[in-house]
């Protein structure tokens, strides 16, 4: 069982991924990688000047895979149901189950609507300030939650915020990922080797 399993691998679902794994918790991405960002070139992304958003993709895929998420590429996830202890996942024929699920599909909410996920009048995904959704520890990110203003810096923000409520839940008091530069090399030493 994997604390953490993620739908969908653009900017919303790594960042989710990344804030979990980081913080020890099993994180599984699944991604069919149609995400928009192929199609992009970041000029408003703060802190990163220029980039191609396939570059970007790139860059974002090692930072989640160093921290020892399992990231399956090109791998549909077909259906998604909550049971008595979480949630249980079908991608490529087998099932995956997990304490927490984080939709990060997006503009595309057909899982979350299989999953019985409230809507709002504007027809995207009714999430709280933390992300969460009307199923309990099921969670919704980026385009999905909102009826266009998508940009890339708020879908990781969301996955982001998915993350650390999730973190929350699990350490049992509010949960904050701040690094200073004297841990910085600990957490450098922490990562996953090639
Ligand atoms: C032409 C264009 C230019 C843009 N330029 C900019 C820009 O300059 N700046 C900016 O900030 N934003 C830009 N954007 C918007 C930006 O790309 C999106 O806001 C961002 O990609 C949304 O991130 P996301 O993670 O919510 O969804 P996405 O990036 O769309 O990622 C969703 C992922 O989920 C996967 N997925 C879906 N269903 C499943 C499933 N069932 N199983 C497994 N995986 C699944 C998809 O394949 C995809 O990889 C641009 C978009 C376009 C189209």
């Amino acid at each position: 069982m994997t604390d953490v399993l993620v739908v969908g691998g653009g900017p919303a679902g790594l960042s989710a991924a990344l804030f979990t794994a980081k913080n020890g918790l099993d994180t599984a991405v699944f991604d069919t990688d149609g995400t928009w960002m192929h199609k992009a070139h970041l000029f408003n992304y703060p802190g990163i000047g220029s980039i191609d958003g396939s570059n970007y993709l790139a860059v974002l895929r090692e930072q989640v895979d160093d921290f020892g998420v399992d990231r399956h590429q090109d791998a549909e996830v077909t259906a998604i149901d909550a049971t008595d202890d979480g949630f249980t996942v079908t991608a490529e024929g087998d099932e995956h189950t997990a304490d927490y699920v984080v939709l990060a599909t997006g503009a595309n909410r057909d899982l979350a609507e299989d999953l019985g996920c409230a809507f709002t009048d504007d027809d995207v995904v009714d999430v709280d300030v933390t992300m969460e959704t009307s199923v309990e520890n099921a969670y919704a990110t980026g385009a999905m939650v909102r009826a266009e203003e998508w940009q890339a810096v708020i879908s990781a923000g969301d996955g982001a915020a998915a993350a650390l409520n999730v973190l929350t839940k699990e350490k049992g008091e509010h949960f904050h990922d701040f690094d200073t530069p004297a841990t910085a090399e600990a957490v450098m030493g922490s990562l996953v080797d090639d």
